[in-house]
């Protein structure tokens, strides 16, 4: 198989655009400023069916390409993205609305989606020798699964279309990725520069909207399809996924829930809080979306958590002083300002923000804490992906377990506490893919990542998420 090495990196911002829009394409506005980044090519379902079918065509060939020299490939790719990151990291920020720089923003994404590929390079996946005796002796591996199709949100663009591509690519299929509509420059842009590293033909993007990921999710060509967005649109792949039987991957909304003990030091747990809550200004998956502290800290936990809040500048990407942006559309801006009025009208206190200035350009929510609520308050019970956290007093940690887990939503939760057994001990109650402890949100390209009840099944990360894009098979002698 032919294999191009990474030749000179991709240059500036205004190139990566050069070579990936369309003029007659979708307009793309900078969430900050609503200036016009770009206008994004769309995929008809003939550009769909090309892409699968050539996807299809390449991916034996792929498939008999050594382990060892698809991990050397994905490693490339890295490479490439490294070479890339301050073009790509630009896009991303005036696409998605995070800032560049500081804090875990555009930077961090594209460092991360760049980390992801080697880790993924990196995961053991030898055959398993089931058993070996006198009965016999049968023999456990994986084959790629064929052609995937990955669909993806806007929150993260460039990292989670890596996580969909990187393992998939691993295992020996073709992908064929179904960008956000809000976001398809960060995805076309991170494409453009794989094209350095990929041999032809292994990753096609299929810009588009709703229907092309609807076409790609009922499509007979599709083996596996990996989706990342919210529940509603998982059930709606998961039929019209049927009739083809497509294996899926569903990665969907979360409202994780964050469980403060009576023992914890509010001032050394209050920044930790803050970035499991605002990371991305809210708008990610496993973020902490509503946090119960019990009555011994509720004052201090407040207190400590307002005064980092009231410390976090806001603001367009490329200003380095900002850590916090806009949310990237309207739709998202005004489900945040409805949840904080319905949280004020149940009675909240508002600690800061909750008033976001009129006239501002762009999709500016501020930073905002609203305490003393009910657990059933709608900015409690439903995802706001948004800078808005919800607090909620608790007196007896049993409540708090029955409220984090009373929700259809389970993709990540935290325990704060200082004593570690205590806090395990809980851990261990609630009902969450992933319970972290003293953190929230901390991804690792080693722990297999999923959710559990309406957040959806299947797991991506670790040799769990490997397997998840294979298909097993047993020879048994
Ligand atoms: P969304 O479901 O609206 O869109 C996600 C993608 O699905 C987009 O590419 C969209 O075009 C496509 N799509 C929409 N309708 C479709 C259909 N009928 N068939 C096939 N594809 C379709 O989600 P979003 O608003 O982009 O993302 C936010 C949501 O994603 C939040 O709920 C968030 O919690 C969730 N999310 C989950 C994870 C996770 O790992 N569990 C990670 C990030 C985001």
């Amino acid at each position: 198989m032919n294999r191009t090495t990474v030749t000179a990196p991709t240059t500036g911002c205004a190139e990566l655009l050069a070579a990936i829009t369309d003029p007659s394409g979708r307009e793309i506005l900078d969430p900050a400023t609503g200036e016009l980044v770009g206008r994004a090519p769309e995929s008809t379902v003939a550009d769909l069916d090309r892409a699968l079918a050539g996807a299809r065509e390449k991916q034996p060939e792929w498939a008999a390409v050594p382990d060892a020299e698809r991990c050397a490939v994905l490693h490339r790719a890295a490479d490439a993205i490294e070479a890339a990151a301050p073009a790509l990291a630009e896009l991303l920020s005036r696409e998605q609305g995070k800032p560049v720089h500081n804090g875990p923003n555009a930077l961090f994404e594209v460092g991360a989606a760049a980390a992801w590929l080697r880790a993924t390079a990196s995961l053991p996946l030898e055959p398993e020798t089931l058993f070996d005796d006198e009965s016999g002796t049968a023999v456990l591996s994986y084959e790629p699964v064929g052609v995937v199709g990955a669909i993806s949100p806007w929150n993260w663009p460039i990292m989670i279309s890596v996580w969909q591509i990187a393992p998939a690519l691993r295992m020996g299929n073709t992908v064929v990725a179904k960008p956000s509509e809000y976001t398809p420059l960060s995805v076309l842009a991170l494409a453009h520069v794989l094209a350095e590293a990929l041999p032809e033909g292994l990753l096609t993007v299929v810009p588009g909207g709703r229907e092309v990921g609807a076409a790609l999710s009922g499509h007979p060509g599709v083996d596996k399809l990996m989706f990342t967005g919210s529940t509603a649109t998982g059930k709606a792949i998961m039929r019209s996924a049927a009739d083809s039987l497509t294996r899926l991957t569903l990665e969907l909304g979360g409202n994780d829930a964050g469980i403060v003990l009576p023992d914890a030091d509010a001032r050394a747990i209050a920044e930790g809080l803050f970035w499991g809550a605002f990371i991305n200004t809210g708008q990610t998956c496993a973020a902490l979306k509503r946090l119960y502290v019990h009555e011994d800290v509720y004052d201090d936990v407040c207190e400590a958590l307002t005064e980092v809040a009231a410390a976090m500048p806001m603001g367009e990407g490329r200003d380095e002083r900002n850590v916090l942006g806009p949310l990237q559309n309207r739709a998202q801006f005004e489900i945040v300002a409805g949840l904080v009025e319905q949280a004020r009208a149940g009675g909240g206190r508002v600690l800061i923000g909750g008033n976001p200035e009129e006239n501002r350009p762009g999709h500016f929510y501020p930073t905002t804490l609203v305490a003393d609520l009910d657990d059933d308050n709608p900015l409690v019970t439903q995802e706001q992906f948004g800078p808005a956290l919800p607090i909620v007093k608790y007196s007896s940690v049993d409540d708090a377990v029955r409220m984090a887990n009373r929700l259809d939503a389970g993709l990540g939760a935290s325990v704060w506490s200082s004593d570690a057994d205590r806090a395990r001990e809980v851990a261990a109650r609630v009902r969450a893919g992933t319970v972290w402890i003293n953190k929230h949100g901390a991804v690792d390209p080693r722990m297999p990542f999923g959710g559990i009840k309406g957040s959806g099944f299947g797991v991506e990360f670790g040799v769990e998420g490997l397997k998840a894009l294979g298909v097993p098979k047993v020879v048994a002698f």
